[in-house]
């Protein structure tokens, strides 16, 4: 395919807006996979994708469209529409040319839709606006266009509508992306050049790397090196994905497909890297701008002795999702470990789902913490790390008060798009949040776009659940971080049975420590079952307890309850017994399930 009959593009939405079913239909139309029921959703093919419905990983797909007597070479980049997951969005956005920006003309433009809406503006690629979902009896298509008209300054003739679901006005699609965007700047002439935008780990060929070709070409056999490693590789395979991986002789200028050369690790696989022949060095790509993690928790193994396997399969699934930081941890309690930082929690449960699933490491994931700041006070501390201001990541490295001349947390820039009549609970909520409305604006007759500043460590754990159940899931959020503010911020301890668990315990504001310690308390009586001896949970600051729950002793035997006779239930309790006991982790001398930490914290 020469250049000028090849376009690189990605769908961009809010979730659930209909990218991956308008993926799928755009793949059948050109026949790349067959109408079978049983290809939906192709694009997502990790098991938590499919589980939870979303997108978390971007794929990528070609296929070949003719138009006007000409045959063109469509690369199809599928992005993850939740919050979590920007960053795999603005990467996929490095190696297209322009995008479908999709929304559901039921619930019209959202809170991601505007964020994606702007990465896709700053990266200045065209923007084809199409509304979904026409065939819905309460789609409101005249309301979306209206949104998209004063939002994004959209003409309405512009627009498309469609209905992914049924395939109509979907062709057009395809004639319009040969339109309207631009093939790729590429030089086939020039020697080899490609951006590594994405890779994964497979754990018989090692990395798997995207690439998105930028001049030149590349065929099996080549010496190629990339511009942050001088490492030389051997291309051992490479081809395009249609969906699934197609093996072809070359990869050429303006192409967009995979390619596997031996590289091991993340450090070798670098996102963002621009990829040459050895023989001839290039200049490279601007890069990525690094993921900042928002989220931080602890991970360790069950048993120290599975420690190794932990720490394999962790680097495997960072290969995979780069976004995510890892350094070495280690805790009285639980041992040796790893501190992870994601981009919110979301993103740290499907990470620790997705070890489970693929990599069968069972962990223990502590309570997530946002990174707190201290400038110190103390002569000692400031020669102990060279430094008068320090970033918190978990509540054992908080410095006591008398130590600080203030503390600062994360404030995001939040972004919340709703119909007017639920405005008095939202502005509760945001107060409750202590956040600050910084623009109230409204985009349509009804629908009200809102700013505000929030604490990270406020909308980290449960903002967005308690956003959808105050507004019967009709308003959206997204966020970006914003800065660092003074902030009265105080460490809230839990004891079991007298003793300070340092893995459940947390940074809180002040005025939210009472609230926050009687929650815990009474969540982890839920969650810890009976032992052989009375559990006491407190939460405290310092010295002073400001909560307390006790759970009894257990004194009958489960099985009492049986009855003597029935044998099979007997067994099925003993099983369930020996379950549960698998996923308990001994802290102190109480049994803690292994995702106590994490359930605490959600309603
Ligand atoms: P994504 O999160 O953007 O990938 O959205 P999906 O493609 O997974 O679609 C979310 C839901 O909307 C699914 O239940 C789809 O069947 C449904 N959907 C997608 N497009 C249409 C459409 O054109 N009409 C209708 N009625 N439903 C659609
Ligand atoms: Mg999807």
């Amino acid at each position: 395919f020469p250049v000028e009959n090849i376009r690189n593009f990605s769908i961009i939405a809010h979730v659930d807006h209909g990218k991956s079913t308008l993926a799928d239909r755009l793949l059948e139309i050109t026949g790349t996979i067959s109408q079978e029921a049983s290809n939906k959703q192709v694009l997502d093919k990790l098991q938590v994708e499919r589980e939870r419905g979303i997108t978390v990983k971007a794929q990528t797909a070609s296929m070949v469209h003719q138009y006007q007597g000409k045959t063109y070479l469509l690369n199809l980049i599928d992005t993850p529409g939740h919050v979590d997951f920007n960053y795999e969005v603005s990467r996929s956005l490095a190696a297209c040319q322009g995008v479908l920006l999709l929304v559901d003309a039921n619930q019209g433009v959202q809170a991601q839709t505007v964020a994606n809406f702007y990465l896709a503006f700053e990266a200045e690629l065209a923007i084809i606006p199409v509304i979904n979902k026409i065939d819905l009896k309460q789609a409101d298509v005249e309301s979306t266009e209206e949104q998209m008209r004063r939002l994004f300054d959209f003409k309405n003739e512009d627009l498309f509508k469609i209905s992914a679901k049924l395939g109509i006005n979907c062709e057009e699609i395809l004639d319009a992306v040969i339109q309207r965007i631009p093939p790729p700047k590429s030089d086939p002439s020039k020697p080899w050049k490609a951006l590594l935008f994405d890779s994964t780990y497979n754990h018989f060929r090692g990395a798997v790397t995207n690439v998105a070709v930028i001049d030149g070409k590349v065929q099996q056999g080549d010496k190629i090196s990339s511009a942050h490693n001088s490492k030389v590789y051997e291309v051992q395979e490479l081809g395009i994905m249609s969906p699934d991986y197609q093996s072809t002789q070359e990869l050429h200028a303006g192409q967009v497909g995979y390619l596997i050369a031996g590289m091991k690790s993340i450090q070798e696989a670098r996102i963002g890297d621009t990829l040459h022949l050895s023989s001839s060095p290039v200049e490279p790509l601007p890069g990525f701008k690094p993921a900042k993690p928002m989220v931080f928790g602890g991970i360790f193994p069950m048993e120290q002795s599975e420690y190794r396997d932990l720490k394999v399969a962790v680097d495997r699934l960072t290969l995979n999702d780069s976004s995510v930081t890892v350094a070495k941890d280690s805790s009285p309690a639980l041992g040796l470990g790893f501190r992870l930082g994601f981009l919110g929690l979301l993103h740290m449960e499907v990470f620790n789902q997705r070890l489970e699933q693929e990599y069968n490491a069972t962990a223990i994931v502590t309570t997530p913490s946002v990174p707190c700041k201290a400038r110190l006070s103390s002569e000692k501390l400031i020669k102990q790390y060279k430094t008068d201001e320090i970033t918190i990541f978990s509540p054992a490295e908080f410095p006591e008060k008398r130590d600080v001349t203030e503390y600062l947390e994360p404030i995001v820039m939040g972004t919340i798009i709703t119909p007017d009549v639920h405005l008095n609970k939202i502005f509760s909520l945001c107060e409750a949040k202590r956040g600050e409305q910084v623009d109230f604006t409204y985009i349509d007759a009804s629908r009200v776009l809102l700013k505000y500043k929030l604490p990270l460590n406020e909308i980290v754990v449960d903002f967005y659940d308690l956003l959808k159940s105050i507004t019967s899931g009709y308003a959206s959020f997204d966020y970006e971080d914003h800065s660092y503010e003074p902030s009265d911020l105080v460490k809230l301890d839990v004891l079991l049975n007298g003793q300070v668990i340092n893995e459940l315990s947390t940074i809180v504001h002040k005025d939210k420590a009472y609230p926050v310690g009687k929650t815990l308390a009474s969540k982890l009586k839920d969650v810890i079952p009976r032992q052989l001896y009375e559990v006491v949970i407190q939460a405290a600051l310092g010295n002073k307890v400001i909560a307390r729950e006790t759970i009894r002793a257990y004194k009958k035997n489960v099985l009492a309850k049986c009855y003597g006779g029935d044998i099979s239930r007997k067994m099925k309790l003993l099983k369930r017994q020996a379950e549960g006991k698998k996923r308990m982790k001994k802290i102190g001398n109480v049994d803690i399930p292994k995702d106590a930490f994490i359930s605490v914290l959600k309603r």
